[in-house]
């Protein structure tokens, strides 16, 4: 008891566990899958990988290539959240659920039976549908995703990756059919395009893991950035938010990452995963491969070791 006590004191040492993880997922490095549906994302080498941890008590862990940016892709539809969130308040879940999909993250089908109404904020369809009404509000909506961004993790030149934009513009049909199926039930207010540009370039935003940890620290304090003090939402907002990438935040393996990992987290195709651990820090890894449901193959795998080996999850 007594040393249980001194540890949480002193604050756990995470860096010669990141390090164990990094020997132990070497051989997963090559088994996933680069997403290639996204031409500009299948030129990404599979074998990259970082992971960084950042405690709310201001302490900082990283392997790898953490300082590498990559593609956020679907993380960013956290922060796309955290915006709607305050401009439309309650009102956002009357067209948007909170329930996980159990299907692909681009899947059309459930849209037909349930009105246009997207299953959550976390799959393509919901997230095309809080980009709508942050772009009804905002006349900078997408810039303003991408500032909250750079204010939240320090780093001024956050920026999007045009090219990466430019090719899911291109080749992006799905996400343009699910936008024009949303607005025939009426569940986006604006042009189906103007919606489509402004996701596509949150999509396209490129950071590294320790600016990602750094961004989502919020979420793990109470709400309060930890670089400003600014509070960012309420303790309240907080635990909906956190309870909600629980439940929707990694497609359709939801269950198996909440068994396996047992945090709040959200992962997006261009290989990044980022997790938080409420009152104690945020985790994010980064490698490339992705599973049969779009996750990161090693870097599920790097989460799982992460809470096992050091004890901690919601759990
Ligand atoms: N831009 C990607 C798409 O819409 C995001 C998917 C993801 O990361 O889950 O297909």
């Amino acid at each position: 008891m007594v040393a249980v006590k001194a540890r949480r004191r002193l604050g756990m040492d995470y860096q010669p566990i990141l390090e164990q993880i990094h020997a132990e997922i070497r051989p997963l490095l090559d088994q996933g899958r680069v997403a290639d549906y996204i031409p500009e994302l299948a030129r990404v080498p599979g074998d990259k990988f970082s992971m960084a941890v950042r405690t709310v008590d201001g302490r900082s862990f990283a392997v790898g290539a953490a300082d590498e940016r990559f593609s956020i892709q679907s993380i960013s539809k956290l922060f796309t959240l955290v915006i709607a969130l305050q401009i439309a308040g309650d009102e956002l879940w009357t067209r948007v659920g909170r329930e996980p999909s159990g299907n692909p993250f681009n899947s059309l089908v459930q849209l037909e039976h349930e009105n246009g109404k997207p299953r959550n904020p976390f799959i393509n369809a919901g997230a095309l549908v809080v980009t709508d009404v942050i772009l009804s509000a905002l006349d900078n909506a997408i810039e303003t995703v991408r500032d909250l961004l750079r204010g939240l993790s320090g780093s001024a030149d956050v920026d999007f990756d045009l090219g990466v934009a430019r090719s899911e513009q291109e080749t992006g049909h799905r996400n343009k059919a699910m936008a024009h199926f949303i607005k025939s039930f009426g569940n986006l207010k604006n042009d189906p395009d103007r919606v489509l540009h402004a996701y596509f370039h949150h999509c396209s935003l490129a950071m590294s893991c320790r600016e990602l940890c750094e961004a989502a620290l919020f979420l793990a304090n109470d709400g309060f950035a930890p670089l400003s003090g600014d509070r960012i939402m309420t303790p309240k907002l907080v635990k909906y938010i956190n309870s909600l990438l629980l439940t929707c935040g990694t497609y359709d393996a939801v269950g198996d990452f909440a068994y396996r990992v047992g945090l709040p987290g959200k992962s997006g195709v261009g290989g990044g995963i980022l997790a938080v651990m409420p009152k104690r820090f945020a985790v994010c890894v980064w490698s490339p491969g992705l599973d049969d449901s779009g996750n990161s193959l090693a870097g599920t795998r790097a989460l799982e070791l992460f809470t096992t080996l050091t004890g901690e999850s919601v759990f």
